[in-house]
């Protein structure tokens, strides 16, 4: 175990899923509302407007920190996904962050593991299911019924960034009874617009400044509603075009139903998502916005 402190309010850094569950019981019992935020690590903004999210509505919160193998594909960057556990541990101080529990893969993945949780295709088969494959999802809720499991939260906390993951999520935690409620909070971007993400770490100078075309597209798409373009065609082509302009050809451009993913072909009043993914050199990126 370590330990960094900042203004009296100490971080401990705990792997062990015993040492975990022993300090969550003794807040849980002195009554605390318990407060989980999942994490890959890296910490950028984006995290840290989590962890704040968690601070405000939960009395003890965990971050977890937690390089999942399994949602990632043979060929995609688990091996070079970026790292920076001292960074991490400095800034969940610095944001007063009690608990940072940093699990080992053979800890979550014993030997013998065998058992898959796995949300319908219809949620996890499209956008970033289509592209990713299937197991990408499976280790995403696989493995956040663990984190669930072995934190027991009263309140988890995910970004609207991935929003298909928080759609999934909420499903999975509906549909298996998990006594938690799960908020989504909004995208923190950089001052050009690009929404956060420790992937950017890998753009070349060029490509991050070709990324800002991804939020202005979705910015086109918004614009075209409210202009009063009503054909999710329509819409989808006036965020293509601004991809085109910048020489991006995105993975998927689509506008699906906010809530349930199912496709949308006209606004009719219900939310719609609008999310992209493309890469850019060795960096896939991700965005959406919501047309209400
Ligand atoms: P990650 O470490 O990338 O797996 O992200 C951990 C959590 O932070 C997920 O719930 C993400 O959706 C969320 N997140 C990542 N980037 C952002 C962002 N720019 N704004 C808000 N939430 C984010």
């Amino acid at each position: 175990m370590s330990s960094a402190t900042r203004g009296g309010a100490a971080l401990r850094a705990v792997s062990d899923v015993s040492e975990l569950s022993e300090l969550v019981a003794e807040r849980r019992a002195a009554g605390a509302r318990i407060g989980l935020v999942p994490t890959m690590g890296a910490f950028h903004e984006g995290h840290i407007s989590l962890m704040r999210a968690a601070m405000e509505c939960a009395d003890f919160v965990v971050v977890s920190l937690f390089v999942n193998p399994t949602q990632f594909a043979p060929g995609e960057d688990l091996d070079a996904y970026p790292r920076d556990l001292e960074g991490d541990v400095a800034l969940a101080a610095e944001v007063g962050v009690e608990l940072l529990w940093t699990p080992a893969v053979a800890d979550l993945y014993p030997d013998g593991f065998a058992t898959t949780v796995s949300v319908d295709e219809s949620l996890t088969g499209v956008l970033c299911g289509a592209h990713r494959g299937a197991q990408h999802f499976n280790g995403v809720t696989t493995v956040v019924a663990k984190l669930f499991n072995c934190v027991g939260p009263d309140v988890a906390f995910f970004g609207q960034k991935d929003a298909q993951q928080a759609i999934v999520i909420k499903r999975m935690a509906r549909d298996l009874d998990f006594p938690v409620e799960i908020e989504v909070v909004p995208t923190v971007r950089d001052a050009d617009g690009l929404a956060m993400s420790s992937r950017n770490a890998y753009l070349s100078v060029e490509d991050r400044k070709r990324a800002t075309a991804l939020p202005k597209a979705l910015r086109a798409a918004e614009l075209a509603a409210e202009s009063g373009k009503r054909s999710t065609l329509d819409i989808v082509e006036a965020a293509r075009a601004v991809l085109r302009n910048a020489g991006i050809e995105p993975e998927y451009v689509e506008a699906r139903d906010a809530e349930n993913l199912s496709e949308v072909k006209e606004l009719s009043g219900r939310p719609v998502l609008v999310a992209l993914a493309a890469r850019l050199g060795g960096a896939r990126l991700i965005d959406n916005v919501v047309i209400n």
